[in-house]
């Protein structure tokens, strides 16, 4: 039976409002603390490009961590298999921002999608390109095939004042000598990624290539090979949402990646995208609307990579 999305959206949306409005506003970036913590927007965006979306969903957002996976996917396909000696791939148990690990682990971080491993996926950035910010901004803006993509400058600045931890995990990991490049390099291009704004319409289309084995569906343009597509969607399966990936694959089964922005992104390959946006986060640092959202639509669709 053919599934109706856009009658399931529609109604997961508005019982969700009526009865979960729990979590708080981050106010660790002073930013990220002044938007208006009951925007809800939704959008769903199939491999054809029909697309549907609820609320806010063509409102710019701060989309945090979630910028994490296109910074991976473009080192990856540029470095390949040698990327993962300067970071692992296992869920680390542990929240976003934690530096308990890297002592253990010699300064390789546990995953490129917890701080520590964005900030090395961060230095390879700077070792490989020669203008990182805008050739990943350019890389976004293909994958979405959508130029009105920017960094807001008031978030980036409004984080590196506050980046103390990011920096304390950044010159813990240069003494390891898993950072090249200076400390304040690597924070400067780091906060800008996490400072991306994007819609949850765009944020649908730009992951489509994750859904479709590597390829932007509408161009048919390889952006990574096929097994790098699948090791992505893994990573995300088992790292996607910090010490709660667990949770979220159990409650909702599909991979994806959360930001404290209050963004989702989940794929479901060989179909499409679906991006949620709400910004009052439980205490693992995910939206709690977008996880309540997104266990109850996989619940009613039946559909999940399992
Ligand atoms: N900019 C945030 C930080 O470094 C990103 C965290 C996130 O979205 O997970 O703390």
């Amino acid at each position: 039976m053919k599934v109706d999305y856009q009658k399931i959206i529609s109604k997961v949306y508005t019982d969700i409002i009526a009865k979960e409005n729990f979590g708080k506003v981050p106010n660790y970036i002073p930013e990220l603390a002044c938007i208006h913590e009951n925007k809800f927007g939704i959008n769903f965006t199939d491999l054809k490009h029909n697309s549907f979306g609820i609320g806010d969903f063509e409102e710019k957002f701060s989309i945090q961590s979630i910028s994490k996976v296109f910074a991976l996917s473009y080192v990856y396909e540029k470095l390949g298999e040698k990327l993962w000696s300067r970071v692992d791939v296992e869920p680390s148990g542990n929240a976003f921002n934690s530096l308990v690990q890297l002592e253990a682990d010699h300064g390789i971080p546990r995953n490129p999608f917890i701080n520590a491993g964005a900030l090395v996926i961060c230095d390879i950035l700077l070792e490989i390109c020669n203008d990182p910010k805008q050739e990943l901004l350019q890389f976004i803006r293909d994958l979405t095939a959508d130029h009105q993509i920017f960094f807001n400058e008031i978030v980036a600045a409004s984080e590196m004042q506050n980046s103390f931890r990011n920096a304390a995990m950044c010159n813990y990991m240069k003494s390891f000598g898993n950072i090249k490049n200076k400390p304040d390099a690597v924070i400067e291009l780091y906060c800008h990624l996490c400072a991306i704004e994007m819609t949850c319409k765009q944020l649908s289309r730009s992951f489509l290539y994750l859904a479709n084995e590597g390829k932007i569906p509408s161009k048919n343009d390889q952006i990574l090979s096929f097994s790098k597509a699948k090791r992505i969607n893994a990573i995300l399966l088992t790292c996607g949402f910090y010490d709660e990936s667990g949770e979220f694959s159990f409650l909702v089964g599909l991979p994806g990646k959360s930001g404290v922005g209050g963004g989702i992104v989940a794929i479901y390959p060989q179909h499409y995208c679906i991006t949620v946006w709400s910004p009052k986060l439980n205490e693992k640092g995910n939206s709690y609307r977008g996880m309540k959202f997104l266990e109850e639509f996989t619940t009613q669709t039946g559909e999940n990579i399992f």
